[in-house]
């Protein structure tokens, strides 16, 4: 079967069609449970959720690197996964989506160019990849990227040499070097201190605006979400709570929704007026998707 990755009608409106997606590990409680999810091409979601409510489980899902018990993942219009099984053309599937993780992933030893042309391992030949035999052309978009996220003057060095802002900002230039019109991130800014968090959200931010990308990212506290995601998604011991406008968020609903789990959620280190979120004057949502309290 030809594998349709021409963007079609569809593949432009959804990014990500999650439906009836379970999860469970060692036969466990469940990791996740019944989701349904579709994100539309363009769009920046954030998957919020107390620890071990399951969401970086559910970004390994969509990104393909772990097969969920039954349930189908279409990325772009094309099988990612379906009834429980990764598809066999998962693999090109991929080359179109990023995955971002807390712990940046690089190469500490490489340079920082080299860790940024990685990106383009799914693209060119093995052999030319594994003896890191990279164009000009390559370079140059390298450097572009290194500049976009703002860090062009760490180019030569090595990786590990970067503030863990930095390294993250690497990730997203391998990223946007890679050329995949999904970014996952999980937790990109867990580790990170405010300002390199603001510097790093800005970035998947333009990116989103300005390139398109659709950006699901995860993030372990709440007033990150508000301020750059429309959207979020609010998962509770591996159940979606919460699909809707971030701007309809307040504390009396997460309290609602996630009770104790709560205070987690909104961070020590907010600016005051996104951690002391201010309850709507109604008491209504204006336009959930979809709200549940499990
Ligand atoms: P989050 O990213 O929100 O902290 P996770 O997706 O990591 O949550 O975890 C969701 C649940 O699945 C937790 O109960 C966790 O212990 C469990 N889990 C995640 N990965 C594994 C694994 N590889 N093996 C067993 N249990 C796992
Ligand atoms: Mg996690």
């Amino acid at each position: 079967m030809a594998l349709n990755l021409i963007p079609t009608l569809e593949a432009t409106m959804l990014a990500i069609k999650i439906s009836g997606l379970h999860k469970t590990f060692n036969n466990s409680k469940r990791a996740l449970r019944h989701i349904d999810l579709a994100v539309q091409h363009g769009e920046m979601v954030a998957l919020i959720g107390a620890s071990g409510s399951g969401k970086s489980t559910l970004i390994r899902h969509i990104g393909g690197l772990v097969a969920g018990d039954t349930g189908d993942i279409d990325v772009l219009g094309n099988a990612m996964q379906s009834g429980g099984r990764i598809d066999r053309h998962a693999r090109r599937v991929r080359a179109n989506v990023s995955v971002i993780f807390q712990q940046f992933n690089l190469v500490e030893r490489s340079s920082v160019m080299t860790n940024v042309l990685t990106g383009y391992l799914g693209q060119i030949d093995g052999l030319r990849g594994t003896f890191g035999l990279f164009s000009r052309d390559e370079k140059q978009a390298a450097m572009r990227a290194l500049a976009r996220v703002g860090i062009a003057g760490t180019a030569t060095q090595r990786a590990s040499t970067l503030s863990g802002g930095q390294q993250q900002r690497a990730a997203i230039a391998r990223a946007l070097v890679q050329g995949s019109e999904i970014i996952l991130a999980d937790e990109p800014i867990a580790s990170l201190d405010p300002a390199s968090s603001k510097r790093v959200m800005e970035t998947l931010q333009e990116i989103n605006q300005t390139d398109k990308k659709t950006v699901v990212v995860s993030l372990h506290q709440v007033d990150y979400a508000m301020r750059y995601c429309p959207r979020t998604v609010a998962l509770r011991e591996g159940e979606i709570v919460y699909d809707g406008p971030s701007a309809a968020l307040n504390s009396a609903m997460l309290r609602d929704l996630y009770g104790a789990d709560c205070d987690e959620l909104l961070s020590e280190n907010a600016e005051p007026a996104i951690k002391n979120i201010r309850p709507l004057s109604t008491p209504q949502l204006d336009a959930p998707i979809k709200a549940a309290t499990a």
